[in-house]
């Protein structure tokens, strides 16, 4: 493999070794449109992967999908003020239709709360129609000024946005906490990424939510990644978009409204987390191809060799799992087995002259390079064996990462020394939101969120103003 072909970072450095890995691996590709660019099969297929099993935990908890329009009257977009306030900076206009000017410029969606509500308001009609669970599988624009990073940040987001409706705080509030924790369950399992699950504090959450839940990860450069978000919104969307229904007595009630999304970003958090010095590492869970067989041919054998492989292929398809077979003619086979590890691929199974005779074959481990020899009559076991024993090696490395990246700071200089160190930091803090920027700024870091799962010791001083704490927050740089 020539030089300009494998992975030459260091994962150490690792913004050049992640843009490398994204290009080389063939996960993605710079376009000729700014900030925007185009997933290729092997990054979008982990995205095919997401879509189809998040998808059976949405509709099983009662969303379906739909098709809202991508342009959004500026009218609209206007009608809750904070919200548009919130987007305004970084939307994309269309002002022209073919040679004359629109009567009305047009947004191209930044999400689409807006014109949900919209139509949610037309179509409510009595409490009998509530729930309301609305989904999108899309794309949203937002210009960002940025600089842009190929699945973290770009002006065109592919991602899945969730809009729901009920009739009392209480369910919303449910939905809003169930988002949040379906996502956290989801991206653990399936992506091996884990995450602090939290609150946004106040500065940090979305525009026109009464409060926004989170669940972040930490790359291996200490920044954080958001990586899932929930909000429940306030009344001021049902004002504006006058969402109503009749409730049991015929009275007319404002619907309590929620949504939430996950975006293609969590690849690009899976790739840094996972990868190593030869480049990606996918989760079989979310993997494409889960495992990619390579004959070893040798002169005068190549027949038998060709068949045994061609029929594993066959086989292994039919029980469902993910394989290619890579008979490609002309490259060698240590130049396949470069190739197929740069891309990410969990299993390779080789085949050679020797193999054929003795009924087995030599299955290798992406993430540990641990060769087995199996026999082709148990090699589907096998090959369910190692993906699992390898989505649960990930999960429990990262895992064990994070951990030992998370600290505890009861001072602004524990919190730049941990920044320094590449972690992220949890300290008691007063709640109040001038003390929260002053922390900011002094740290160079900000809030990720208000972590569920930890308990503040009572009697715990600020580490802002050295006033009681009212929570913890985890604080770090971010992408
Ligand atoms: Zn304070």
């Amino acid at each position: 493999m020539s030089e300009d072909l494998g992975i030459t970072a260091k994962k150490s450095d690792l913004s050049e070794w992640y843009k490398q890995v994204v290009v080389r691996g063939k996960f993605a590709d710079y376009s000729p449109v700014k900030g925007m660019v185009v997933y290729r099969p092997n990054g979008y297929g982990i995205w095919d992967q997401i879509m189809h099993n998040f998808d059976k935990v949405l509709q099983a908890r009662g969303a379906k999908n739909t098709s809202f329009p991508l342009l959004l009257p500026e009218s609209l977009l206007k009608k809750e003020s904070e919200h548009f306030a919130g987007f305004t900076p970084e939307v994309l206009w269309v002002t022209q239709g073919g040679a004359s000017d629109l009567e009305e410029k047009m947004a191209l969606r930044p999400t689409s709360e807006t014109i949900i509500h919209h139509m949610m308001g037309k179509w409510l009609q009595s409490y009998r129609d509530l729930p309301l669970r609305l989904n999108q599988w899309n794309k949203v624009y937002r210009y960002e000024t940025k600089m842009t990073k190929p699945f973290i940040r770009g002006r065109e987001i592919i991602w899945t946005e969730t809009h729901t409706a009920f009739a009392s705080k209480e369910e919303v509030a449910d939905e809003t906490d169930w988002a949040i924790h379906a996502y956290g369950d989801f991206i653990e399992n399936f992506l091996a990424l884990p995450l602090i699950r939290g609150r946004k504090t106040d500065s940090d959450k979305f525009a026109g939510a009464e409060y926004t839940l989170g669940v972040e990860a930490l790359m291996p450069d200490g920044k954080a990644l958001q990586s899932g978000t929930s909000h429940l919104l306030s009344q001021k969307f049902s004002v504006a978009f006058d969402v109503k229904f009749l409730d049991e007595k015929e009275k007319w009630q404002l619907a309590w409204l929620n949504s939430y999304g996950i975006s293609m970003r969590l690849i690009g958090g899976l790739l840094m987390i996972h990868g190593d010095e030869k480049g990606a590492i996918i989760p079989p869970k979310v993997a494409p191809i889960q495992a990619v067989i390579v004959p070893i041919i040798f002169k005068g054998k190549e027949q038998a060799v060709n068949t045994v492989a061609k029929q594993l292929h066959k086989d292994l398809l039919e029980g469902e799992l993910r394989v290619e077979l890579d008979d490609r003619e002309g490259y060698t086979p240590g130049w396949k087995f470069n190739d197929w590890e740069m891309q990410g691929v969990p299993l390779r199974i080789e085949i050679g002259p020797k193999d054929v005779e003795a009924k087995s074959v030599v299955i290798v481990r992406r993430d540990t390079g641990e060769k087995v020899k199996v026999k082709l009559t148990n090699v589907k076991e096998e090959i369910n064996k190692e993906l699992d024993s390898l989505q649960t090696r990930l999960f429990e490395k990262a895992k064990k990462d994070l951990e030992s990246r998370t600290v505890d700071a009861s001072s602004l200089d524990a919190v730049k020394k941990a920044v320094a160190d590449k972690k992220w930091a949890i300290v008691p803090h007063c709640g109040d939101a001038k003390c929260e920027e002053s922390i900011t700024e002094a740290t160079e870091t900000g809030p990720r969120v208000i972590p569920f799962n930890k308990k503040m010791k009572s009697g715990s001083k600020c580490v802002g103003c050295g006033k009681e704490a009212e929570y913890l927050v985890l604080f770090g740089k971010a992408y």
